[in-house]
């Protein structure tokens, strides 16, 4: 099987570097024509001012390989600039078909030093931004019967990281935008996925060893957005993807127990808390409301209702 993207219009945020420079370069090269977006990137035909910018600078390695891009330097957490920036793509190229969510900065301190300016920061960017961006292509898509999203998530939201409250909080928030978007957007064919990436960026700088960053290369995570954005794409998948190797990560229920709903429910559901947390038989609830189906079935079963 083989991944083409020919005709297939991209947006990759924060794509002047690192992860999202590959996913550029990547859907360039499978045919795809591509916004490079990036903070401080200067917009399609505005260069000239002798400071070629790092989206710019991705463009031109597109351009050069013989493929279409343009850049954009739209802070994702600006509303009013990235529909400035889906506006562009449109009167261009005519579609929206993939947006890689990729744009994220760092903030790291222990809770007890962060400062809540910083908490919010860092949502801003990376859910509030992924917000903007899709709520920006969101109609496009439905209108178009096709779309492609990627959320990127971190293994520091699915399960936590010293010193990334922040960081960790805004990036769970993302699989629970995915979550809610894939559900929405299954009629019109918009499949939303998570990835969670692991690769040597200069957001690691300084926390691997040598030998675990060469292992690490960012080309290395590139597959898993690539089928993420596919016309063959899952929905509702999150996509673990580092060093070559690729893991599905889910948000899962144990079976769980019927405890009653008297006055000592709470003694009787700490004498059998371990019963309840154990997981031979978890699920994945195909949806929020699945979990309560699930919860009343089984008082039934156990009451006999
Ligand atoms: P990076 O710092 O190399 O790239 C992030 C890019 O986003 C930068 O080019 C930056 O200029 C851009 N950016 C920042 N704020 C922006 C904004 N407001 N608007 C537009 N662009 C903006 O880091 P990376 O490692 O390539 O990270 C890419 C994504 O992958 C991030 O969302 C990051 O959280 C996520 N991630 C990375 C790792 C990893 O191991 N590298 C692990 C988990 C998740």
């Amino acid at each position: 099987m083989s991944l083409d993207f020919k005709g297939r219009v991209a947006i990759v945020t924060g794509a002047g570097g690192g992860l999202g420079r590959q996913h550029a370069l990547a859907l360039a090269a499978r045919g795809a024509k591509v916004v490079v977006n990036d903070l401080g990137g200067a917009r399609d035909g505005a260069v000239g001012t002798g400071s070629v910018t790092a989206a710019q600078a991705v463009v031109e390695e597109i351009r050069a390989a013989g493929g279409e891009a343009m850049a954009n330097g739209a802070s994702v957490t600006d509303f009013a600039a990235v529909q400035t920036m889906v506006a562009e793509a449109m009167a261009k190229w005519g579609r929206v078909d993939i947006l890689v969510n990729n744009a994220g900065i760092l903030r790291d301190k222990s809770f007890a030093k962060m400062e809540i300016a910083d908490f919010a920061l860092v949502v801003d960017v990376h859910l509030m931004g992924a917000v903007n961006c899709s709520k920006a292509v969101w109609a496009i898509m439905n209108e178009q019967k096709y779309g492609r999203i990627v959320m990127t998530t971190s293994s520091s939201g699915l399960y936590g990281n010293f010193g990334q409250a922040n960081y960790g909080a805004a990036k769970m928030a993302l699989v629970g935008l995915m979550q809610t978007l894939s559900i929405e957007g299954a009629k019109n064919d918009i499949r939303v996925n998570c990835l969670a990436p692991t690769a040597a960026t200069r957001m690691t700088e300084g926390l691997m060893s040598e030998e675990v960053l060469t292992a690490l290369k960012p080309e290395a995570v590139v597959p898993a957005m690539l089928v993420l954005v596919s016309d063959n794409a899952p929905t509702r998948t999150i996509l673990c993807a580092g060093a070559g190797t690729f893991e599905a990560a889910h948000i899962t229920m144990t079976q769980g127990a019927y405890i009653g709903l008297d006055m000592q429910a709470p003694e009787r559901l700490a004498a059998r808390l371990a019963e309840v947390l154990q997981r031979n038989g978890d699920i994945v609830p195909q949806s929020g409301s699945a979990q309560g189906r699930n919860e009343v079935e089984k008082a039934m079963r156990n009451t006999g209702l």
